[in-house]
């Protein structure tokens, strides 16, 4: 068996696993992220149904339109593959595989369109309908080794990126758009394709988080943030640096010590064991202490994957514990209306005894032209 093959036969027998303890006897996956993590099936959604059907015990099944089943056979050694034509019905062709559905539990995959959903639920009536994301999700928040493996490269390239980026441009002149196009060529040359997001504020748009990248020009006297990530294999990237064009105030210094030692902070706290909400704890309680909590407006982080927003989420109320193999991101930040807005982002692993941080780019306060 090939070494994918492998790795997502163990994630099959892991989902098993899952349904077992949560008396869920079918867990049926479609075109999404949660796809390519169970059957490493980067397909689109379409309006012809693929699905990946896995019982509670034995061989798993995938359903899919002809013209692309071909594309699964390097999958036939983990998988049956059925075939559909045309002028087939696919969920009836589900519900033959599933065999007597009454009372039987159906967990659905969360990015299901309801057009499927909708029909499968006409050709299996009699059982009960779940939610995928409880059985995928409690696998897919902790990381295997090849997933931190591109994490961290996804990561890495980034920063490289990123320093490329500070070292080469001038920044005052140039508009939102042309100083993110400019990122994102570095991204590109460093094998990121186009970027999965790309945030750039400036002056008085740096103090909204998620500002629309626009026309204004950069100037002296400009807080600048940038929030960027793209994918390397599939798992993304995303890190935030703050700059300032010109020379920084005192009031501007204050803030930006503030929100790196929030993220410093939150650092310090993760180990296993800790919840998340001591994590966004750690950071809130630096900036309360400086005088801006008022200003530190969204939760510390989330996870990061195959998606940008995972599970888990870093806020107040989230009991979870950190376990080995989680990877979040951490990212305080300031913001003040009408002025200026300083946001620092790493993404983290939790470890066996702490953590690692897979972005390593310089955080100083950094000035550019
Ligand atoms: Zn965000
Ligand atoms: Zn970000
Ligand atoms: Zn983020």
């Amino acid at each position: 068996m090939s070494d994918i093959n492998t790795a997502l036969a163990q994630r099959l027998e892991r989902a098993q696993a899952e349904m077992a303890r949560q008396g869920v006897d079918y867990l049926f996956v479609t075109p999404s992220s949660d796809l390519v993590y169970m059957l490493g099936y980067p397909a689109h959604s379409s309006e012809r149904l693929t699905l990946l059907g896995v019982p509670q015990a034995g061989r798993a099944f995938v359903v899919a339109p002809r013209l692309e089943a071909v594309r699964l056979d390097e999958r036939r050694d983990i998988v049956d593959v059925h075939a559909w034509e045309e002028t087939d019905n696919p969920a009836a062709l589900v519900a033959s595989l599933v065999g007597d559905a009454i009372g039987k539990t159906i967990a659905v995959s969360d990015q299901t369109w309801s057009v499927f959903l909708l029909r499968l639920q006409r050709a299996m009536s009699g059982a009960d309908w779940l939610p995928g994301g409880d059985i995928i999700g409690a696998l897919r928040v902790i990381k295997d080794d090849a997933e931190i493996a591109a994490l961290r490269e996804a990561a890495r390239r980034t920063d490289i990126a990123w320093t490329r980026f500070v070292e080469s441009t001038r920044l005052s002149g140039l508009t939102e758009q042309q100083a993110g196009a400019e990122l994102a060529r570095f991204m590109a040359e460093e094998g990121l394709p186009e970027p999965g997001f790309m945030i750039v504020g400036s002056g008085p748009g740096s103090a909204s988080p998620h500002h629309m990248t626009g026309e204004r020009v950069i100037q002296q006297g400009d807080s600048v943030v940038f929030d960027f990530g793209s994918t390397w294999e599939h798992y993304y990237s995303d890190m935030t640096r703050t700059v300032y064009v010109g020379e920084p105030s005192e009031e501007y210094r204050k803030v930006y010590e503030t929100v790196l030692q929030a993220n410093a902070a939150a650092k310090a706290a993760v180990r296993p064991g800790a919840t998340c909400e001591s994590i966004d704890r750690a950071a809130r309680d630096v900036i309360e202490a400086a005088g801006y909590g008022e200003y530190f407006i969204h939760r510390l982080g989330h996870g990061l994957g195959l998606d940008v927003h995972e599970e888990p989420y870093m806020v107040s109320g989230n009991t979870t514990e950190l376990k080995p193999g989680m990877v979040f991101s951490d990212e305080p930040g300031i913001y003040i209306p009408g002025k200026f807005g300083v946001r620092i982002e790493d993404i983290l692993v939790c470890t066996e005894d702490g953590y690692e941080s897979l972005n390593n780019a310089p955080r100083d306060l950094t000035v550019m032209d």
